[in-house]
């Protein structure tokens, strides 16, 4: 039985998760050895830094060591799992061989191994054949259930509201960058967060022109555009969001790159729906970035899947070979960037639904600052 979970929220229910996994053994591999760690977390609910999940048709086994005896029996029973936990890590060796003792091959996860760990593998399961592995667990994760919908919007809320209070009490002219991201980190933290989702972007003058500038002590001023990129973590799950403010009144054409990155945003979300290609979102954006004669200046992907990670599947790019589904969440954040008069740069997070598409994103996209 799966416990209720944190403030609230709806309990993991983590078993389908699982059950997908197994679902899917036996034709390319009977058995699957989960790596990454986010995908550790994802199917069993363990947090801590070394563990292993080993997927067999009939059961899960996590391999993890005496540091979290108590801790991982203790968060899969919370993910409503069942799986069996050892610690005991100086007999990983014989807990695997004996685990594998019915099965021909063995899937890795191929982005989340080392050659090292491949190599050892191999010494110690001669008879398996070791398989290559490429995002099973990660286009599950795409999909979001109602609890990680309701994770990512309690993060969402709480980058909402401190920007909301960052605008409304402090403002932004006169203080560094530095001072902005330390401000809204530390109200992300008194409203739930457990911290930033990523090192949270402050970024004027020519520093916006740079589009993952980090917060430096420069002093915020008259005439700058001021990008913030704010995301918060609640229970493991990330909210991701951009505005951009211009401080004083905008010069002519300040205001066309803001004008223009307004419109392309937009059109990037109105062309949110399940069945659309993720590249088409991309083409949405830049198409009218391009036809405006700005095209070298937008030179990112527009957008990505957020969920336990800050960057997951479907990614939101020209190349991108995804097609939008009921369950993702995704940014849609198109951007120019001009070193002499700075950068635009505006992200929602939008959820794809049934029948169309839901901004989570509530903070209201008003530039200018007097
Ligand atoms: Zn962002
Ligand atoms: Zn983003």
């Amino acid at each position: 039985m799966s416990r209720p979970g944190p403030t609230g929220l709806a309990s993991v229910q983590g078993a389908a998760r699982l059950a997908a996994i197994q679902t899917g053994l036996g034709v390319e591999f009977d058995a699957l050895l989960v790596t990454n760690l986010t995908n550790v977390r994802y199917l069993c609910g363990f947090t801590g830094s070394n563990g292993q999940l080993l997927v067999l048709p009939d059961r899960a086994l996590l391999l993890t060591d005496g540091r979290y005896a108590i801790q991982a029996p203790d968060q899969i029973e919370a993910h409503g799992v069942d799986v069996d936990v050892t610690t005991a890590y100086s007999r990983r060796k014989a807990q695997l061989v004996e685990a594998l003792a019915r099965s021909e091959q063995l899937g890795l996860e191929a982005d989340s191994i080392t050659w090292a760990e491949q190599r050892q593998l191999e010494g110690w399961l001669p008879k398996l054949q070791l398989v290559p592995s490429d995002g099973l667990v990660e286009d599950l994760r795409a999909v979001k259930d109602r609890s990680e919908i309701e994770r990512i919007q309690a993060a969402v809320a709480i980058a909402d509201n401190s920007l909301a209070q960052l605008v409304e009490s402090d403002g932004l002219d006169g203080a560094t960058e530095r001072e902005v991201a330390n401000r809204l980190d530390s109200v992300m933290q008194t409203l739930g967060a457990t911290g930033p989702a990523y090192e949270t972007i402050v970024a004027s003058g020519a520093n916006a022109a740079k589009p993952h500038a980090r917060p430096t002590d420069r002093p915020i001023g008259a005439g700058d555009m001021v990008i913030i990129d704010v995301g918060a973590v609640v229970d493991g799950y990330r909210s991701d969001m951009t505005r951009t403010f211009v401080i004083g009144p905008p010069r002519a054409e300040q205001r066309e790159m803001v004008d223009l990155v307004t419109a392309a945003q937009a059109a990037g979300v109105a062309a949110v729906a399940p069945g659309v290609a993720a590249s088409a979102i991309d083409h949405a954006c830049r198409s009218i970035i391009v036809a405006a004669g700005y095209g070298e200046q937008f030179m990112h992907g527009t957008g990505h899947g957020v969920g336990l990670d800050i960057h997951e599947r479907p990614a939101i790019a020209g190349t991108s070979a995804a097609t939008l589904a009921p369950g993702h969440v995704i940014t849609v954040e198109p951007g120019v960037y001009v070193p002499e008069h700075g950068g635009v740069r505006i992200e929602d997070l939008v959820l794809v639904t049934e029948t169309g598409a839901q901004v989570l994103t509530g903070s209201p996209k008003i530039p200018l600052l007097e």
